[in-house]
């Protein structure tokens, strides 16, 4: 979970997503989202279990950098280049975003 300033809500946490998210999510939320698909799995930021950073990056984004969803990735991901691009995103808004896509059967 990081904060993000959005232009709608103001101050919101959220998952940490790559820039496709973002951008479909807060940036252009007009934009219809399909055929986006989100990848959802975590990182173990202090590999203790204690601290579960929630991320959600596109389809496109995880098979490029070899992440599988639910996947629970070591603390060492936080660093910069193990993974793409990603930026906390604002809850509210990637809540009405998930409502957007379509269901994946
Ligand atoms: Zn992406
Ligand atoms: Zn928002």
């Amino acid at each position: 979970m990081g904060i993000t300033l959005c232009p709608k809500h103001g101050r919101q946490g959220g998952p940490l997503c790559c820039r496709h998210i973002i951008d479909a999510t807060i940036r252009d939320p007009a934009k219809p989202a399909s055929p986006l698909s989100v990848v959802h799995f975590k990182i173990d930021v202090l590999d203790d279990g204690t601290e579960l950073s929630t991320c959600a990056i596109c389809a496109s984004c995880a098979s490029e950098w070899g992440i599988a969803a639910g996947t629970i990735l070591p603390g060492e991901y936080m660093e910069e280049g193990r993974l793409p691009w990603i930026a906390p995103t604002c809850n509210r808004c990637f809540a009405e975003f998930l409502k957007k896509l379509e269901p994946v059967e």
